[in-house]
């Protein structure tokens, strides 16, 4: 009998996964899914124990879904190239088709031109389809040209008349949650398991136990019903977002990034169910929401046009910097112990919890590039050793714009002031107490100022204003 299986890689749900419901309804329910570790990733010297513990949580909460459906999700420990001329030499009857959801990430790109490639060959039909980009790259252009934008307003602007226009509409609301195949949990649309096709041992529960002993923080709830939760949280504070957005110690964001990073949820789902799809009726709040959300389409376009950023500086001039790369002055700054307190605070709360506020990001990140003079791609890979999101474009993006290499960078003499940041953004030392509690009986006031004379406190590692004229000169060298 005529069945299918669906590859999952960073799309791990059921509801609005076009790819997944396109096969169930040609296979009639008879679909399941599988997903390949590639030991190549495992392997990366910026893998995160912790984040790949989230991931293997949302496959298992994936998984539990799938089996409450009547369908099944493998998990096999080698990577697409080997995993699957090894399982179809097993099976005794070879899919009909086989779908998955396009990624746009450089290695991925090749990965899925080699297999499809590869089941051509062997005479399996595949079908990709877009998930977690709302605007795919080669459907954004400048006008009359096959060229991409490198500024972000631009982008922006022609990004909202793409989004506006044809079946935009539809395609958002293609990946709705209450689409009618699937109803939730516990509704039988499938009816194929594994064990119906191969006894091929599945590798999840020794991933997340053997994983587990690796892992340094509290890790959250994962799976769709935990974004979707996330969301739900959020619909009330859009309004106070604009405001809110850049005070670190108000919860005042979506905090849906790391549940983005898995395809727990999608930009085209969140922007469907906060209606964001009527641009004539946003408020301040929910355009500017929806800006970032562009902001993260953004990155990802310009990630697949220019695939060198990825290792470069993506503009090449800037290549030629010399930085100064102290030892003693970045492990400080990774373990928040610089004597700034707004940085060590962004770093201990990174180190502690697996993200870090937004605003946070960028002073943090301005501060190692500009006062440290440390390389970005430094700071980079820690951020995504660290980071439950950490996702190669936004990462790679937010790096090169503090940077001043990047795309639509923050022009290189604009240079954060520590201080002032601090000063602007967490005013009465809230952020700030909450992630250095040596310094809770400070008065806020001269949290925002060096503080010489704390007995466990260390005294900052710079001067802002001698290291600011350094970064100055730097970048001026290459006039
Ligand atoms: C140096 C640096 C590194 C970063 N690294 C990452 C990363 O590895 N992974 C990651 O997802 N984001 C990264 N960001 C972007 C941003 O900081 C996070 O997406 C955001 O803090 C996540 O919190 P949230 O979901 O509550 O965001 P919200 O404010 O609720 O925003 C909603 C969504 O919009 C997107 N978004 C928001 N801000 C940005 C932005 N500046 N650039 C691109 N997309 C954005 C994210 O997908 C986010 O989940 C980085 C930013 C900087 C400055």
């Amino acid at each position: 009998m005529d069945y299918g299986i669906h590859w999952f890689r960073r799309d791990l749900r059921v509801a609005g996964n076009e790819a997944l419901r396109h096969n169930c309804l040609k296979n009639k329910g008879r679909v399941v899914g599988i997903f390949v570790f590639d030991k190549k990733f495992l392997g990366r010297d910026d893998f995160s124990n912790n984040r790949f513990q989230f991931f293997l949580e949302t496959m298992k909460s994936l998984k539990e879904e799938l089996n409450s459906i009547g369908s099944d999700l493998l998990v096999l420990d080698v990577g697409p190239e080997e995993a699957f001329p090894k399982l179809l030499k097993k099976l005794e009857h070879k899919p009909n088709l086989i779908t998955f959801s396009r990624d746009y990430e450089p290695f991925a790109v090749k990965r899925d031109k080699a297999m499809s490639e590869f089941f051509k060959t062997h005479e399996i039909e595949t079908q990709s389809f877009r998930d977690h980009l709302i605007v795919e790259p080669w459907e954004l252009t400048k006008k009359d040209s096959d060229e991409g934008y490198q500024v972000y307003s631009p982008f922006s602007r022609r990004w909202r008349v793409v989004y506006s226009e044809g079946d935009m509409k539809n395609r958002i609301s293609s990946q709705s949650l209450s689409e009618k195949y699937y109803k939730g949990p516990k509704k039988k649309v499938f009816s194929l398991e594994w064990r119906d096709l191969t006894s091929e041992k599945d590798y999840l529960d020794s991933y997340l136990k053997e994983n587990k002993k690796s892992v340094t923080i509290d890790i959250p709830e994962a799976g769709t019903k935990a974004a979707q939760t996330s969301l739900l949280n959020f619909k009330d504070k859009i309004k106070n977002y604009k405001t809110d957005r850049d005070i670190p110690s108000i919860n005042g964001t979506s905090r849906l990034s790391h549940f983005l990073k898995n395809g727990s949820i999608t930009t085209a789902q969140i922007a469907y169910s906060l209606g964001l799809d009527s641009f004539n009726t946003l408020s301040t709040g929910e355009n500017t929401f929806l800006n970032e959300l562009i902001w993260r389409e953004f990155y990802y376009h310009i990630l697949y046009r220019k695939p060198a950023v990825e290792k470069k500086a993506f503009k090449p001039a800037y290549e030629a910097l010399k930085w100064e790369n102290n030892k003693t002055w970045f492990s400080s700054w990774c373990e928040g112990l610089t004597g700034f307190p707004i940085i060590d605070a962004g770093m201990r709360e990174l180190k502690n919890t697996g993200f870090m506020h937004n605003r946070v990001r960028m002073i943090v990140a301005s501060f190692l590039v500009k006062d440290l003079l440390v390389d970005w791609r430094l700071g980079e890979k820690h951020f995504m050793k660290e980071l439950l999101d950490g996702d190669l474009a936004p990462n790679n993006g937010g790096w090169q714009w503090a940077a001043s290499t990047g795309c639509d960078a923050q022009p290189y003499f604009r240079i954060f002031n520590p201080w002032s940041q601090s000063k602007k953004f967490d005013k009465d030392g809230v952020y700030i107490k909450k992630f250095i509690p040596e310094l809770k009986d400070l008065d806020a006031k001269r949290l925002h100022s060096p503080i010489l004379d704390h007995a466990t406190y260390p005294r900052p590692i710079v001067d802002h204003s001698v290291q600011r004229n350094l970064a100055l000169d730097l970048y001026k060298s290459l006039k």
